[in-house]
């Protein structure tokens, strides 16, 4: 198989070399033709957020975004099995699941960079490779010709960035200084082979600082709230009555910049950070606001400033997509955007992510391919990324290692219509208690229902929830008798699943994370 790709790899090279006459009869064709791969991935970016997704509260344009959606196909439910960063980041990389590629939570996992990557594949089949921005997954990025990555999470003001090891601070906001640096690399790249480039943003992650010529974008609009802003948890188990991520009680004054806001801001920036967020403040104390109005003025301030991140964020796109049509790249290159997870935008009264509810198992996933993704396509089927890394070894004529346990989304992408495309997902989340409270759960989801279970040291529950009749995930139905049948035969896929992914059956001690797990939550809201 080596030999066959090495022979590949000289085939295209040849062809790149003796010029595009030749490569129409050269036997090497197929690589020659083969495509570059822009993965361009923010986080927490909210699918309600994105213009294409057609959210009802109609939150914000993204005009870039969705030139993606127009030139390519919007996927509508693409999930996550793991809905927090460092997790996904992992499985998108390997293809595989937090249980086996071994990273998973934000608190005490750490990647194992020896591991397979699609990455690493691309690299050996002569793809140039690099990754550019939020990386954050503690060990040094594997698998990449050039590297440049935010330390941690980063900030969102001149942040420091290691650049192969070396680190430098650097000036501007961090979504324009992601973007500029991942041009520079397009710039200095060989032209000869075809590249991954992965521009992975910070943006629009916590504490949701918009740069200075965002701030005021909405023109002090009142957002429309979603149904569950209010949610008062009734009728779904003690999981979701003790969590600790409500926009009422778990944001602080920092999220919502009403105190002395720290960022690396120039003295200019300071000043109009200040002259856009002090009267507001001024106006918001003295209105002495309480009760469902005090959430309301956090929701829309929280809205204001996240809403704000995505604006830099489409912008970005743009001058990605610009370069690509500039440089004739657009024509051979396929574009990706996605981001970490999902994240509530005030669902359920909730920001963050972890849940296996729509907001966070979800993740916007657009995609251009020209000459073989159909322009304005919707695919509704469920994918995930999970799948991400065998699309891109397909895409690439690179083999797909047998233990990869997602699948290539390449027969969607072209139109087709896979009789044995899966019908139902599995999900599974670990840590706990800390940062969020929310207990560790696993479970499946089908194109209607969602079974999930519970199983920590202080909560032994089931939950089903049937998003026909109730979209809003709201009613846990499990016990239903009428939903016996439904209950037997999702208990017998999410067996399935397990055994097919190699689910252990209890994770191991540090899944958790670092903080005790004994310390659970006893909030009890
Ligand atoms: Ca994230």
């Amino acid at each position: 198989m080596i030999e066959r790709l090495s022979m590949l790899v000289r085939a295209a090279a040849t062809a790149a070399a003796l010029g595009p006459w030749l490569v129409a009869t050269a036997p090497g064709q197929e690589a020659a033709r083969r495509p570059n791969i822009v993965f361009l991935f923010s986080d927490d970016h909210a699918y309600q957020a994105v213009g294409a997704y057609g959210d009802p509260r109609k939150l914000i344009d993204t005009p870039n975004l969705d030139r993606i959606a127009r030139e390519g196909v919007r996927f509508d439910r693409c999930l996550v099995p793991n809905s927090i960063c460092g997790p996904s980041r992992a499985t998108v990389l390997t293809g595989k699941y937090s249980h086996l590629n071994g990273f998973y939570n934000n608190s005490n996992s750490r990647f194992d960079g020896a591991q397979t990557t699609f990455p690493k594949l691309l690299r050996q089949a002569g793809y140039q490779t690099a990754v550019v921005g939020k990386w954050h997954l503690v060990s040094e990025p594997t698998g990449f010709d050039y590297w440049n990555i935010l330390p941690g999470q980063g900030i969102y003001y001149d942040p420091d960035m290691i650049e192969m090891g070396v680190s430098s601070r650097r000036t501007g906001y961090v979504t324009d200084v992601v973007t500029d640096a991942s041009i520079a690399w397009l710039e200095k790249r060989d032209r000869s082979r075809p590249f991954l480039l992965m521009s992975q943003h910070k943006a629009p992650h916590r504490p949701w600082s918009p740069a200075i010529r965002h701030l005021g974008h909405d023109g002090d609009r009142t957002y429309p709230e979603p149904p569950t802003l209010f949610d008062d948890y009734a009728g779904r188990t003690l999981a979701e009555r003790d969590q600790d991520m409500t926009i009422a009680g778990t944001m602080t004054p920092n999220d919502l910049k009403l105190n002395d806001f720290k960022e690396r801001f120039s003295p200019e920036q300071r000043a109009a950070w200040d002259d856009y967020y002090r009267p507001r403040n001024e106006a918001f104390r003295k209105a002495g606001l309480q009760g469902d109005d005090l959430i309301r003025w956090k929701y829309n301030r929280y809205m204001h400033d996240y809403l704000g991140c995505i604006k830099a964020v489409d912008e970005n796109v743009g001058r990605i997509l610009k370069y690509l049509d500039d440089e004739g790249l657009a024509e051979n290159t396929i574009v990706v955007y996605a981001s970490d997870q999902g994240f509530y935008l005030g669902e359920h009264g909730w920001f963050d992510k972890r849940w296996i509810f729509e907001e966070s198992l979800r993740t916007p996933l657009l995609v251009r391919w020209p000459g073989v993704v159909k322009p304005g396509s919707i695919e509704p089927r469920i994918v995930s990324n999970v799948d991400f890394a065998p699309t891109f070894l397909e895409a690439a004529g690179v083999p797909v290692p047998p233990e990869v346990q997602g699948r290539s989304l390449v027969p969607l992408l072209r139109g087709e219509a896979p009789p044995d495309w899966r019908k139902n997902f599995y999900y599974e989340y670990f840590e706990y208690p800390e940062p969020h409270h929310v207990r560790p759960h696993y479970g499946v989801v089908d194109s209607r229902y969602k079974l999930v279970r519970f199983d920590g040291p202080d909560l032994d529950a089931w939950e089903l929830f049937d998003l026909k009749e109730d979209p809003n995930e709201l009613r846990n139905v499990h016990d239903d008798p009428a939903r016996a049948q439904v209950v037997a035969e999702l208990k017998r896929e999410l067996e399935r699943l397990r055994r097919e992914l190699k689910v252990p059956p209890k994770p191991p001690r540090e899944a958790y994370g670092s903080r005790p797990f004994e310390g659970a939550s006893k909030r009890g809201r």
